[in-house]
């Protein structure tokens, strides 16, 4: 069975864990964070890095930072995962769907601009499949109506945006705010695992407030204030020195994952290539401004029946692809305050997009079998 996902050891995981153990303290903000944390701050110029428990609790602390509160508006696309939009319904927020453009699931801008209201107070570009929404229009918007742009970066490790003029940034660091996430299904792992970035440094200390149960902590520690008590709202965000330390060992092998993990999309994307030149299924597109991270490999199908029949005949042939987001405008939890309405672009994802085994450990034998069955699948 080749199956969707498999997560994977590739250097000192085990043996960094051990070190943890053995120093003493496995609780969170040790050695492996701060390790973890630098990497990311010099690697990406993030002005500001805070591990997490998980991408969704990254996002919590970012609606947290922006103040969302009752009567607030928050876009985000329909086509995403549901911590994009719970982590803002949690702070009682309103949450308007917007849509995807036809031909890629990320959120198209013009979708965006019509949402717009006084009521709106931020806009959640989630960057799919690790490629670039188009964040100069995203943050055109949000300037001319002063609006906080929190990216969801999840699956954005290692990718990058090129603005009109030329400047290239990595995604996380365009928004006020950003999300990774280091689940087991990223391209850099822990398990679970998050982390937040801050880009303006007006939030650097709220934010370690946040993370830190509502406390000072952070600073404590720094020897910054001689004692430490609840100064704010917050949760428990930080993650343990195990996760951290399996997160750095990941780290050091950042470009060897990247590199293995795009040549696996390259060989997906030639190889499926004359199936879209034949109109059978459509393969993704990468606009010029953005860079592909090799998160993930799908295919469009022609209809919903296609791509249900494409699943059963690769099951048959012990291959696991998988589907992805159900619109989350006609999502149960939606709809029990909302009216059922069509989003044409995100529908269409929901009912065609497919995804494509795509781990680390595929061997070139897998992908071969598993690109030779949809060919042959095509074919018939
Ligand atoms: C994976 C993912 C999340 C959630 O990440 P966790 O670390 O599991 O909380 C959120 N948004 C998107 C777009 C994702 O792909």
């Amino acid at each position: 069975m080749i199956p969707f996902n498999k997560p994977f050891i590739i250097g000192n995981e085990l043996k960094y864990i051990e070190d943890a153990v053995k120093s003493g303290k496995i609780s969170g903000d040790g050695i492996f964070t701060k390790k973890c944390q630098d990497f990311f701050q010099a690697k990406y110029s993030f002005p500001k890095v805070l591990l997490t428990t998980s991408c969704t609790d990254a996002l919590e602390m970012a609606a947290i930072l922006c103040d969302i509160k009752e009567g607030d508006e928050v876009i985000v696309p329909s086509y995403t995962f549901v911590s994009s939009a719970n982590a803002f319904a949690l702070r009682g927020a309103k949450i308007i769907f917007a849509d995807s453009y036809s031909d890629n699931p990320n959120v198209d801008p013009e979708s965006i601009e019509k949402l717009i209201t006084p009521k709106t107070k931020a806009i959640v570009p989630v960057h799919y499949a690790g490629i670039a929404c188009d964040m100069e229009k995203i943050l055109n918007l949000a300037k001319m109506h002063n609006l906080f742009v929190i990216e969801d970066a999840a699956q954005a490790i290692d990718s990058y945006y090129t603005f009109s003029n030329g400047t290239k940034k990595a995604l996380g660091s365009i928004g006020h705010f950003a999300a990774f996430s280091f689940h087991e299904t990223k391209n850099i792992i822990a398990g679970e695992g998050g982390m937040l970035v801050i880009n303006h440094p007006e939030y650097f200390e709220r934010a370690e407030i946040i993370r830190e149960k509502g406390t000072n902590r952070s600073a404590f520690f720094r020897g910054e204030v001689n004692k430490y008590g609840w100064v704010d709202i917050g949760s428990s965000f930080l993650p343990s020195e195990i996760i951290a330390a399996f997160l750095f060992a990941q780290l050091e092998h950042l470009d060897t994952i990247q590199e293995k993990r795009k040549q696996i999309w390259e060989n997906y994307y030639y190889s499926l290539q004359d199936l879209d030149n034949n109109k059978l299924i459509k393969l993704p597109k990468i606009p010029n401004y953005a860079t592909n991270n090799g998160h993930m490999f799908y295919i469009v199908c022609n209809s919903y029946e296609e791509r249900s029949s494409l699943i059963n005949h690769m099951k048959s042939k012990e291959i696991h692809p998988v589907f992805h987001y159900l619109s989350l405008n006609k999502s149960e939890y939606y709809l029990k305050n909302n009216d059922l309405f069509e989003m044409p672009n995100s529908d269409k994802f929901t009912d065609c997009l497919l995804r494509l085994p795509f781990y680390y450990e595929l061997s070139a034998e897998e992908q071969y079998k598993i690109i030779d069955t949809i060919k042959e699948y095509a074919k018939n």
